[in-house]
């Protein structure tokens, strides 16, 4: 007879990812040597070529000290050129109009200094309600910086009453009622909580139809799903790449902005001399000269030991192809969810990301009935529950206090066995409570 663990090893044979190229933590408990990694959608796992790439960095300065701008084997004045292409290709951007630099929220607020410039009753900011904290945190500053109040500038927008995540409806009807008031619109591609894929192509066309600016917060959609922001005439765009693109704990994150913006003068831009056209980047003028690109967005000098690690993980995706990796997640999380179907009912979990592959990305959030009377009870909180996942199973998950959940196979790592392992493990656990 076959089991449902001989089942989930049987998929894998006939549908393997890239596992190999990946190192895979050890379990810290449970009966398998490795872990079931299911939190690449908070760090991404370590690919086995990205200690070579930081070491042959390592080697150039070395050995070249300040000859390696020019003479490393990748030389560093124009290294982040190297990046550009494939984050690019990523996205489904034109190079001019990508850039990796920085962190994400920072490239949020410069883009935000470009993007978001209240004037008359055009002063509001849409963000979703369940934004993470950092976009939360970003819209307020920028309505304070220009002197509003962040309470009636910022809007956040809620599921409707017994929804578990925002409907683009819901977007489009708040943009019909009172898009003549907001500036710009700024929600997350894939939400951070909910695992919910929005319809960036029609909320950026009903933004831009109300006379609104859009851009994406692309924290858990880069790497994930497939994206074309200039078809998709996404205003600008930012995302980091510690999570799906696996290029390390607070890696460099990317920008977009769309070619119509590239050479508009009447854009602010805050600068420095990485702004300025290279060609005249050393002749050390007091005026910039920036080409109409991405780049222009660029301040300081990039870190290059941060930027291997970014090379070689676009390297994988390049070779892969986001298509074929979005093949493989569909089946993933299809194969996830249907397990989750089975032990759900009647249980204190629920999934609340979207059924339909379609509104959703490789992220499944589980939500934990009434979690304060059960903390307090000393049965699990969503922090109680992935920690005994881990320590008595083996499963990395991970949680958002109170009462969430998520489980994300990464196609690129992740297997059916991993998927198999987290239910079970949860459904021991559940079963435990209930007694
Ligand atoms: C992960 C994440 C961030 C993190 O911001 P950093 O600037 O990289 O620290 C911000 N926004 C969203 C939506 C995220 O998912």
């Amino acid at each position: 007879m076959t089991t449902p663990e001989d089942e989930a090893r049987r998929r894998d044979a006939a549908d393997p990812g890239h596992r190999d190229l990946f190192h895979i933590p050890p379990a810290q408990g449970g009966r398998y040597a490795e872990t079931a990694y299911l939190a690449g959608n908070s760090l991404g796992l370590q690919p086995r070529a990205t200690r070579a790439e930081l070491v042959e960095e390592l080697d150039a300065w070395a050995t070249l000290g300040v000859e390696g701008h020019l003479e490393a084997g990748r030389p560093w004045l124009p290294y982040h050129e190297f990046l550009t292409q494939p984050a690019a290709r990523l996205v489904g951007a034109l190079p001019t109009e990508t850039v990796v630099m920085n962190s994400l929220t920072v490239n949020l607020h410069l883009l935000m200094v470009s993007f978001y410039r209240p004037a008359g009753d055009r002063i509001r900011i849409v963000i979703e309600d369940s934004a993470f904290p950092s976009d939360s945190y970003a819209v307020r500053s920028q309505a304070r910086f220009h002197g509003l109040d962040p309470d009636t500038t910022v809007v956040r927008l809620r599921p409707r009453p017994g929804a578990d995540t925002l409907h683009t409806e819901d977007v489009l009807d708040y943009l019909d009622r009172e898009g003549d008031r907001v500036a710009l619109v700024l929600l997350g591609g894939v939400n951070y909580l909910t695992g919910e894929l929005m319809d960036i192509p029609t909320i950026t066309r009903a933004g831009h139809a109300v006379g609104a600016l859009v851009g994406w917060d692309l924290a858990h959609a880069a790497g994930n799903v497939p994206l074309a922001l200039h078809d998709w005439d996404v205003d600008f765009a930012a995302w980091c790449s510690y999570k799906y693109l696996n290029s390390g704990p607070g890696a460099l994150a990317g920008a977009f902005i769309h070619e119509r913006h590239l050479a508009d003068p009447a854009i602010q831009r805050f600068e420095g001399w990485w702004s300025t056209d290279p060609a005249t980047r050393f002749e050390m003028t007091p005026h910039s000269r920036p080409l109409p690109t991405a780049d222009a967005w660029q301040i300081s000098n990039p870190p290059i030991l941060a930027m291997g690690p970014v090379r070689t993980s676009l390297e994988i995706f390049d070779k892969v192809g986001m298509a074929a990796l979005r093949e493989r997640s569909c089946r993933l999380t299809g194969y996830l969810a249907g397990l989750l179907d089975e032990i759900t009912p009647n249980r204190p979990l629920r999934v609340v990301t979207p059924a339909d592959p379609d509104r959703r990305g490789c992220q499944l959030s589980l939500r934990i009935a009434d979690p304060g009377n059960r903390a307090a009870s000393g049965q699990g909180s969503a922090a109680e529950l992935s920690r005994r996942l881990r320590h008595e199973y083996g499963v990395v998950a991970d949680a958002r206090e109170p009462d969430v959940v998520r489980l994300a196979p990464v196609p690129l790592y992740s297997t059916y066995h991993d998927c198999w392992r987290a239910v079970d493990a949860l459904a021991q656990l559940v079963a435990e409570d209930a007694r």
